[in-house]
């Protein structure tokens, strides 16, 4: 777990099956929609891509510079931490998702500035903090966004939407109008959640492949799986 940069084979990043060979007419279209899709993949779990208006690369991310408060939070959480959530962020692989986990991190708080009257702007401050066994810790700003490797104004984006609708921003970046069978957020959301209160196991024999695969226990048949969903 010592490496910089997040895993680079992933099941989910397997390139899409490219159109048959025959459908000539409508090859350009799948292949612009293909690469679409595989680079707005890459970006969202923190992958080198290819930015396609540009063409240019864009790098892998990773793990920013420590920062230099007094609280040395990159110590004090210590190297292994600072990399299992670095991974944790970008292996979610969904900008809606990391901004609803981004919004959750960060706190604003409004503050009373005695210098000034009631009727100016107020004024905000954030708490940043990330989650170490379940126990919330408070870190600096500057390492906060060097563990994720992300910028303000992509915590900021997060907040605000997070602000307005309560509810995670739709990432509406190349997006023309939701598939005719899409679920709508709210149940997806329900289904994840669910998804993720399934008891889980690695297995020793994937970890090699993917450290992150993990498996439902022996006995959880479909069925049980899908039981306590229907009727929760
Ligand atoms: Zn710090």
């Amino acid at each position: 777990m010592a490496s910089t940069s997040a895993p680079s084979t992933s099941p989910a990043l397997e390139e899409p099956r490219r159109p048959a060979e025959g459908l000539q007419k409508k090859r350009k279209a799948d292949k612009s929609q293909w690469e679409k899709v595989v680079a707005k993949k890459r970006r969202d779990s923190g992958l080198e891509y290819v930015r396609l208006a540009t063409k240019k690369v864009v790098a892998a991310r990773k793990v920013g510079e420590p920062c230099e408060c007094p609280k040395a939070c990159f110590t004090m959480l210590g190297d292994c931490t600072v990399q299992e959530i670095f991974s944790g962020y970008w292996k979610m692989a969904d900008s809606n998702a990391q901004s609803a986990y981004l919004s959750k991190a960060v706190i604003s708080r409004e503050v009373s500035d005695p210098r000034v009257g009631p009727n100016s702007r107020r004024k905000v401050t954030f708490e940043y903090a990330v989650y170490v066994d379940n126990t919330r810790t408070v870190v600096c700003k500057k390492a906060f966004l060097s563990i994720h490797s992300i910028s303000e104004r992509r915590v900021s984006y997060a907040l605000k939407r997070m602000g307005e609708t309560g509810v995670p921003p739709v990432d509406r970046r190349g997006k023309t109008a939701a598939p005719h069978n899409k679920a709508p957020d709210d149940v997806m959301q329900l289904v994840h959640d669910h998804i993720m209160s399934l008891p889980a196991c690695t297995s020793y024999y994937s970890r090699a492949k993917s450290q992150y695969r993990v498996y439902l226990p022996p006995g959880y048949s479909h069925k049980r799986f899908s039981q306590p969903y229907l009727v929760g």
